[in-house]
């Protein structure tokens, strides 16, 4: 058998570490820390991440975030994540966290910054992985809520480079977040949102004229509408796809059906990644693989979903030319 190639180089755009948690380190952290889970062993705790709708998805993920409470238990997190993003091909990696999620618990937002931070600052030594930290608001939540978060996070803004939005979509249109958004675009940082995964068209122009935003998160709804699709191609706004979590979460019923290569033959800069990876079935890699079986996408397609990884990043440009000709170098 001949040996298999390494996988190609690329960046993931769209990741929450939250999101990483796999059993055997939610385990870990509950002994740690003294936590119970209402999970008698890791196999039933891996049962029940083949929930089938969001509700139970999110009903987990949110149970299982009692598990971390520590600088330590961030920093672990988040190495646990980079070791298994490297083994598959992850070059750069600009990562989500919900502060909301862990002072709602009593977590001070300093411990989780400093916890993800200790980690990412030795990422590039310790993986030859380049990062960038994304902080998002839960939408779910009030305005006044987003905005208090982000004041207090005020002493932490050198670390940041954008500020996003996610959590349950419908209902919870990007408009509610205009105020917290102009503070975040004043303060310097970029801006991201989720817009279109479940939600219509209507979130993602909301997201690009009401929050100005840099890239759009998920945004597969965008091909309702095609005026949007022009202003998308036109512009070559990023939108961060994430395969596996659209079948998991039944934005879409099977991968063979998923719009990627109609995205991709409409002009758009589409990127692909894992989402929260631990519960939907893969990181960025697995994510490449299974689009390339589903799809039946060719070396040459594959290769440009790893140069548009690049390209919509936060990188400068010297770092992103010297990425992009690793994936020219890329021999798979
Ligand atoms: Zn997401």
């Amino acid at each position: 058998m001949p040996p298999t190639p390494p996988p190609i180089p690329k960046a993931e755009l769209h990741l929450h570490i939250e999101g990483t948690l796999e059993p055997e380190l939610a385990f870990a952290l509950a002994e740690r820390n003294g936590v119970e889970l209402p999970y008698a062993t890791q196999d039933e705790l891996r049962a029940a991440y083949s929930f089938t709708d969001l509700q139970d998805f999110l009903d987990l993920y949110y149970a299982l975030m009692a598990v971390l409470r520590t600088e330590g238990d961030f920093a672990d997190l988040t190495n646990a994540y980079l070791a298994r993003a490297r083994a598959q091909g992850v070059r750069h990696a600009e990562i989500f966290f919900d502060p909301q999620a862990h002072t709602a618990r009593g977590v001070a937002i300093g411990t989780v910054i400093d916890g993800l931070t200790r980690a990412l600052d030795a990422a590039e030594q310790t993986y030859g992985i380049t990062t960038r930290l994304i902080m998002c608001f839960l939408r779910d939540e009030s305005a006044e809520s987003a905005l208090e978060i982000f004041e207090s996070a005020r002493p932490y803004l050198d670390r940041l480079t954008a500020v996003g939005l996610d959590s349950a979509e419908v209902g919870n249109p990007p408009s509610k977040f205009r105020e917290v958004y102009a503070r975040a675009r004043e303060a310097g940082l970029k801006c991201v949102a989720h817009a279109g995964e479940e939600g219509p068209p209507a979130y993602v122009w909301e997201a690009l004229d009401i929050l100005g935003v840099d890239r759009v998160d998920h945004g597969v709804r965008s091909l309702e509408d095609e005026a949007l699709v022009a202003r998308l191609v036109a512009d070559q706004v990023p939108l961060t796809v994430c395969p596996l979590s659209n079948v998991r979460l039944r934005v879409i019923d099977r991968l063979e059906d998923h719009p990627l290569r109609a995205m991709l033959d409409a002009g758009l800069l589409v990127t692909v990644n894992s989402d929260d990876p631990a519960y939907f079935g893969g990181y960025a890699g697995d994510n490449f693989d299974a689009v390339r079986d589903a799809l039946r996408l060719d070396g040459a397609t594959l290769r440009a979903l790893a140069r548009n990884s690049f390209r919509a990043s936060f990188l400068d440009e010297g770092a992103r030319a010297a990425y992009l000709k690793e994936v020219d170098a890329y021999e798979g």
